[in-house]
């Protein structure tokens, strides 16, 4: 009888759940409780084809995940009878403790407990999911599958800033990395693709929060997210990369304070900031219209993109494979075509209509055979990477 894996994200509103089978990779069911805590919340549960949507008042993540068991039961598959074996629960900081996926036990929440001043947004909201669901599901082990994890090895030079090292220290101050396990997990599908383990590689995972990864021989060197997956690349509504001293500037003389400067970099910046917009299909409408601040953001874009791949290809020595997944690196062809026409210059060359294909969700190789890199798509699976990390201690 085949196994398969409850994988949980649990926000601090949301609760997003998929059962897959960690083997075949199918997903037998999905769904979303949303606006835990309003007066109104709304669960949406997936499987064979049909959507169910409840709307009704969830108080706490408790209730959520109750009902989605519930909906389980009564809309299928069972999940007894779907042979469960293990929940796997994204957590966004393991800060330096975790180069793994953990075995959830009482030291391993406190762990997490006392990661929360490295991830205040995230780790509060893992903890709520985390905690009932090790009640409602208690007779199979639940495991924690970090964001940090694979960059928990990152080369010293990679991953300390030239930050006074006892402050550093002290406030734990260091690159921790964001979105590690779709970059791991991409990085091993290139690997198996290309038959392949001595690659130098970079990732571009773009979605609404975009990082990239440099790895080598499986291993990554280094990563654009930083103490927080604020730096790096410019993103849907982040900044990504900006002079620290921006933050003097707005405080002496903007007057304002750190809570609002947190959220302007944060949640109004990046493309938002720039367009009014996040997503970018829409930023693209307002090119075509000829808006200049659209067209302008997304030369930004691009031009940051270029940096680091210039940059990790200097700190790895030479690229192999350079692989775009989530959102914007799956489905966003113009993204592609204009970062790679500026890599021209390294010998990349791509097959313009392979590139094009759309609503693909196949693996492909855009480049042509005479390129000196080879340049995939591949659609990042989070949930799957969880699963198949959580089923090995089953
Ligand atoms: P993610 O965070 O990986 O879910 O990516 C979400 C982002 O992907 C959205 O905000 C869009 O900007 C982008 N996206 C999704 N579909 C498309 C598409 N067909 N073309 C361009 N961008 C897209």
């Amino acid at each position: 009888m085949s196994k398969t894996v409850l994988v949980i994200n649990s926000g601090s509103s949301s609760i997003k759940y998929a059962l897959l089978d960690p083997d075949s990779g199918e997903s037998l069911a999905s769904g979303i409780v949303e606006k835990i805590g309003n007066p109104v919340g709304t669960i949406t549960h997936k499987h064979d084809g049909e959507k169910f949507v409840v709307e009704e008042p969830v108080p706490d993540h408790g209730h959520g995940l109750k009902e989605v068991l519930r909906l389980f039961e009564e809309k299928g598959p069972s999940l007894h009878e779907a042979n469960v074996v293990a929940v796997g629960h994204r957590v966004v900081q393991g800060g330096r403790f975790f180069s793994g996926p953990a075995l959830i036990d009482d030291s391993v929440v406190q762990t997490i407990s006392d990661l929360i001043p490295l991830g205040p947004l995230h780790n509060p909201a893992h903890l709520k999911g985390i905690n009932v669901a090790r009640e409602l599901l208690s007779e199979v082990p639940h495991v924690a599958v970090f964001d940090t994890a694979f960059f928990q090895d990152l080369p010293e030079e990679a991953a300390r800033y030239a930050l006074n090292r006892e402050v550093a220290d002290k406030y734990s101050i260091r690159r921790y990395g964001a979105h590690g396990t779709s970059h791991q997990f991409v990085s091993q599908e290139i690997a198996k693709l290309t038959g392949r383990d001595d690659l130098k590689q970079i990732v571009l995972h773009l979605g609404n929060g975009a990082s990239v990864s440099a790895v080598v021989n499986g291993h990554a060197v280094d990563t654009s997210m930083g103490l927080t997956p604020l730096e790096g690349l410019m993103m849907g509504s982040r900044t990504g990369d900006i002079d620290p001293a921006a933050v003097f500037h707005l405080a002496r003389v903007g007057g304002m304070d750190i809570e609002q400067i947190d959220q302007l970099f944060n949640r109004e910046s990046g493309f938002k900031g720039l367009v009014g917009d996040n997503d970018m299909r829409e930023v693209w409408k307002k090119c075509e219209a000829g808006d200049q601040n659209a067209i302008d953001a997304i030369d930004i874009y691009i031009h940051r993109l270029l940096k680091y791949v210039g940059a990790y290809t200097a700190v790895m020595g030479g690229l192999d494979a350079l692989t775009f997944t989530a959102g914007i690196g799956e489905n966003d062809s113009l993204v592609r075509q204009r970062l790679l026409d500026r890599l021209a210059y390294m010998g990349i060359v791509y097959d313009p209509k392979i590139n094009e294909i759309i609503r693909d969700p196949h693996p492909r190789k855009i480049s042509t055979d005479d390129s000196s890199v080879e340049v995939f798509v591949y659609p990042t699976n989070e949930e799957l990477a969880i699963a198949r990390q959580a089923v090995t201690f089953a």
